[in-house]
C-alpha cells in the first residue's frame, strides 16, 4: 500500500494564485521521494497540504490508508522538518528531542530511551547538556531531526532543512539523512530547489514547475530521458543545449537545418523520431557533456557537414573557455545560436577557432517545439 496517496490535489491562493495544481502523485511505504523546482513552483504548499497545515481547494490526501480530509496536524502522525528549525533556546537539547513526547503526554520512562535512541542516530548523544545557542548551526539542524525522529511519525516532510548550511556540511548531513531513512524505512518526502541535491538524495524525483507536477522518475530516468524542455534543463551541469531546428530530407537524407541556416545531417538510427517531423520545426537537445570537440577540417562555408552512422556533427566557433580544474567549459555557437560543450579539464581549446561539435546519436533527445514535451520513441543504434 502507498503511504501517501495525492490525488487531483490543488490548492489556490485569494488572488488567482495557483500553488498546487490537480497534482497527482503516490509516496511508496519505504520510499525517499523527492520534490524539487525552482521558487515558487508549489513545494511548501504541497508539504503543507500534506501536513494539515493548509486545507486544499480540491482534490485528496489519503495517508496510510486513511482520508485525512478534516483531520487536524496532530492526528496526521506526520512530522515536518524545516529549513528555519525551532528550537526552544532555553531548552536543553535533551528536551528539545523530548518536547512533543511530552506534549503528548508520553511517561518519563518512555520518553528517555527515544530522546537516547533519537541522539545516537545523529551522532548527538554529547550534546544533549547544551542548549541551542551553545551549537553550530549543523548539530541544530541534526537535532530538529532527532525531535522529529523521536516523534516516531509514520511520515517524514523535509523543507529545505539543509539549505543554510555550506557545502561539505550539506553533503554530510545529506547523507546522514540517506542512512537515517535507509535506518528507519519511514518513508520521507525531501523538498529542494537544488538539482544536485535531489539527484543525489532522492529514489524518486518529482519535478514541479508553476504547481504543476512535470515528471516523476528515478534520477537516472529523470536524466536519461526527461520528458520536456524544462525537465531537461534542469537536470545536468549546465543543463541541456537545444536547436530548434527545422527537418528537411534531400536525397533520401535526414537534415536538420539550425538557427542561421546550419544543417547537419541526422545519423540513421535517428530517422523514426526525427522523420514524422520532416518539414515542421522539432527542438535537438544534447547534453554539454555528450558533446566532443574535434578540430574543424572543413571551412566554415562547407554546410552540411558531414556525418558519420556514429555521430551528429555541429559546425561551430569556440568563443570562450573556462577551465575549472576536472572539467572545462567551452562557449560555442553555431549561426549566431549560443551552446555549451563540458569537457576534460585537460583539454584546452583555443577561444575563436572553429570546432566541429560531435555527440553519438543515442545522445540526442528531440523535443516537439511547439509544446516542448519529448519526442517519446526509442532510438534503435547498432554499434
Ligand atoms: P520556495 O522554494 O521559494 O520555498 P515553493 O516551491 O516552496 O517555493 P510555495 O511556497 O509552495 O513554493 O508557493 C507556491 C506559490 O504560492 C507561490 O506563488 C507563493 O507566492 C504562493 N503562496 C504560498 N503561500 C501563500 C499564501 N499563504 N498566500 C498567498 N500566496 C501564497
Amino acid at each position: 500500500m502507498a503511504a501517501v496517496v495525492l490525488s487531483h490535489l490543488s490548492k489556490s491562493f485569494p488572488g488567482g494564485i495557483h500553488a498546487v495544481d490537480d497534482l497527482c502523485l503516490e509516496l511508496g511505504e519505504h520510499e525517499l521521494l523527492v520534490l524539487m523546482g525552482p521558487s515558487g513552483c508549489g513545494k511548501t504548499t504541497t508539504l503543507r497540504l500534506i501536513a494539515g497545515l493548509e486545507r486544499p481547494t480540491g482534490g485528496r490526501i489519503v495517508i496510510d490508508g486513511r482520508d485525512v480530509a478534516g483531520l487536524p496536524p496532530r492526528r496526521r502522525n506526520v512530522a515536518m522538518v524545516f529549513q528555519h528549525h525551532a528550537l526552544y533556546p532555553h531548552l536543553r537539547v535533551r528536551d528539545n528531542l523530548g518536547f512533543g513526547l511530552r506534549l503528548r503526554g508520553l511517561p518519563r520512562r518512555e520518553i528517555a530511551p527515544r530522546v537516547e535512541e533519537a541522539a545516537a542516530a545523529l551522532a548527538i548523544a554529547d550534546l544533549l547538556d547544551r542548549r541551542p545557542g551553545q551549537l553550530s548551526y549543523g548539530q541544530q539542524q541534526r537535532v530538529a531531526l532527532g525531535r522529529a525522529m523521536a516523534g516516531r511519525p509514520k511520515l517524514f516532510l523535509l523543507d529545505e532543512p539543509l539549505s543554510s548550511l555550506d557545502a561539505p556540511l550539506r553533503r554530510q548531513l545529506r547523507q546522514e539523512i540517506r542512512r537515517l531513512h535507509a535506518r528507519l524505512g519511514v518513508p520521507m518526502i525531501y523538498v529542494t530547489h537544488d538539482p544536485a541535491e535531489a539527484l543525489a538524495l532522492g529514489q524518486r524525483i518529482a519535478l514541479f514547475r508553476g504547481g504543476r507536477l512535470q515528471q516523476a522518475a528515478d534520477p537516472q530516468t529523470l536524466y536519461d530521458h526527461p520528458a520536456n524542455c524544462f525537465a531537461a534543463s534542469i537536470c545536468g551541469s549546465p543543463g541541456m543545449n537545444f536547436f530548434d531546428s527545422r527537418v528537411e530530407t534531400a536525397d533520401g537524407r535526414l537534415t536538420l537545418v539550425l538557427a542561421g541556416n546550419v544543417a547537419i545531417v541526422l545519423p540513421e538510427a535517428c530517422r523514426d523520431v526525427v522523420q514524422p517531423y520532416a518539414g515542421r520545426p522539432i527542438t535537438l537537445g544534447v547534453r554539454p557533456e555528450h558533446l566532443r570537440l574535434q578540430a574543424a577540417k572543413v571551412a566554415s562555408t562547407q554546410y552540411p557537414v558531414p556525418s558519420t552512422q556514429y555521430t551528429v556533427a555541429i559546425p561551430a566557433t569556440i568563443e570562450a573557455v573556462e577551465q575549472l580544474g576536472a572539467d572545462t567549459h567551452v562557449h560555442l555557437t553555431t549561426g549566431g545560436q549560443a551552446f555549451m560543450a563540458r569537457i576534460d579539464g585537460h583539454i584546452r581549446p583555443k577561444e575563436g577557432e572553429r570546432a566541429i561539435a560531435t555527440a553519438m546519436p543515442e545522445q540526442l533527445r528531440f523535443f516537439d517545439t511547439a509544446t516542448e514535451a519529448a519526442i517519446p520513441a526509442a532510438l534503435s543504434v547498432s554499434m
